[in-house]
């Protein structure tokens, strides 16, 4: 028997923050869903992240003056950035649309539609977990970010302005007051900053697989299936053809994370999705607590208590989606831990590596792909998913569903690279 077209379910491909974000947002607006992903939920950049839920956090990855820090970390083995000289070439027009991004009239507009859209984080994970829940797992805290300078820096001075910009409210840490904070941090840390509208997870992997839950007891289907191509069909709709199956649906969602170009690239749509790797080290008895995340601006890496040890996570590694992980890269991690906590134990140790999936203008891609009736994608959230992802899945609900989103969601349209991705770059 065929299921008439309005009774099929909306497929969503990806059971990371985002996809299952959509799904229930979806599933709470009375559509049936249908979750499809090779792996169990969050296996992704969903497991692993630092777990930072960053309502304040309205400042762009590429900034003006960034370019010119770039050989100093390339050349820095215990530098933030790294990028495979063979995958160089590949990379070369995200990074050029990169730097493009941050020049200061762009960034402003960045950091507007960041703001707009991180600013429900804290709201939506409410909605999506309920109370119970979102007390178990999230702790609206704060976060800390430090300095190893005795002076403030351009970057940091205008990070500043941004948010000073947005309004956002922080309170400055004098060396003692680090101390009084974080007993044992070393003197080598001159300087911090209070961020007190920010918060964290205590595990993201639970987080996610929480919503997993949620949607599941509610009715919806989460299928173990790689979704291999994705087929227009004629009259409407698409048919999804998984590597033992074969779907049908009027509406579909990709938030396939960084892998979600290899499906869309089939299509004729090219959006500029490259994947910053990232690597974490989990310490299981560091033998220290903390009362909130760190961010530690000098050295770019960042440590979140959570309820399996402290994650310090951090780096940036431009090798694609092949090749294998650096685990040197994770172990900078553990020398950046001693560096400020000299007394942590970091002996007991798992190591990570995951797929951001990022844009290079820091903003994910939510929306309708025009041409693609149907096709709506939800992806790209780069540095910020854990923050923007519930927020972006909860307008991409909306668009499908047919209600207004409560924001312009122009900055974040598909075809602000140009109707296949492929905007001409200005490079001068
Ligand atoms: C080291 C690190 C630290 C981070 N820290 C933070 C942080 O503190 N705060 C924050 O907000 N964000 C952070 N992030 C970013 C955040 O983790 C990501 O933005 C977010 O997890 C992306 O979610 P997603 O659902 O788009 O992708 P993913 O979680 O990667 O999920 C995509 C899913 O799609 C599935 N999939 C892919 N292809 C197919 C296919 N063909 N068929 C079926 N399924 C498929 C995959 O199996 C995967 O489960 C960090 C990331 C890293 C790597």
């Amino acid at each position: 028997m065929t299921v008439p077209a309005s009774d099929q379910p909306i497929l969503v491909i990806g059971a990371g923050v985002v996809g299952l974000s959509t799904a229930l947002y979806l599933q709470r607006a009375g559509r049936a869903v249908t979750v499809i992903d090779t792996l169990p939920p969050a296996s992704g950049a969903s497991f692993g992240n630092a777990g930072l839920i960053s309502a304040d956090t309205s400042v762009p990855i590429a900034l003006p003056g960034m370019l010119r820090k770039v050989p100093g970390w390339l050349n820095d083995r215990l530098g933030p950035l790294s990028v495979d000289p063979r995958y160089f070439p590949k990379a070369l027009p995200w990074l050029l649309r990169w730097i493009e991004a941050g020049r200061m009239p762009r960034v402003l507009q960045i950091s507007d539609a960041m703001r707009a859209m991180h600013s429900q984080t804290f709201e939506c994970w409410k909605e999506l977990l309920g109370s119970n829940r979102y007390h178990d797992l999230i702790r609206p805290l704060g976060q800390v970010h430090v300095w190893e300078t005795g002076q403030e820096t351009p970057g940091a001075a205008l990070e500043r302005s941004l948010r000073e910009r947005q309004g956002i409210r922080s309170e400055r840490l004098a060396a003692d007051d680090l101390r009084q904070l974080f007993p044992g941090i070393s003197r080598s840390v001159t300087r911090g900053l209070l961020m007190p509208g920010n918060g964290f997870t205590v595990n993201p992997q639970r987080l996610v697989q929480t919503l997993a839950e949620l949607l599941t007891d509610a009715g919806g289907t989460i299928i173990s299936e790689r979704v291999m191509k994705i087929i227009p069909r004629e009259g409407g709709g698409y048919a999804v053809m998984t590597n033992t199956g074969w779907h049908l649906s009027q509406e579909l969602v990709v938030a396939a994370g960084a892998w979600s170009s290899q499906l869309l690239d089939p299509l004729g749509i090219h959006l500029p999705l490259e994947t910053e790797r990232g690597y974490h080290a989990m310490l299981t008895s560091p033998g220290i607590e903390l009362k909130m995340p760190i961010s530690n601006k000098t050295r770019a890496f960042g440590v979140t208590p959570m309820e399996h040890g402290l994650r310090v996570a951090g780096t940036v590694e431009i090798a694609g989606l092949e090749a294998p992980p650096n685990e040197a890269r994770a172990k900078v991690l553990l020398e950046h831990i001693k560096g400020m906590f000299p007394e942590v134990d970091t002996r007991q140790h798992r190591l990570w590596m995951g797929f951001r999936p990022s844009t290079p203008d820091s903003l994910p891609i939510l929306g309708e792909m025009p041409g693609h009736p149907g096709l709506f994608l939800a992806m790209g959230h780069g540095h910020f998913g854990m923050t923007g992802g519930p927020p972006s899945a909860k307008v991409v609900s909306q668009l499908i569903t047919g209600t207004a989103p409560g924001i312009d969601m122009a900055p974040y349209a598909p075809t602000r690279f140009g109707r296949s991705g492929r905007r001409r770059v200005v490079t001068s």
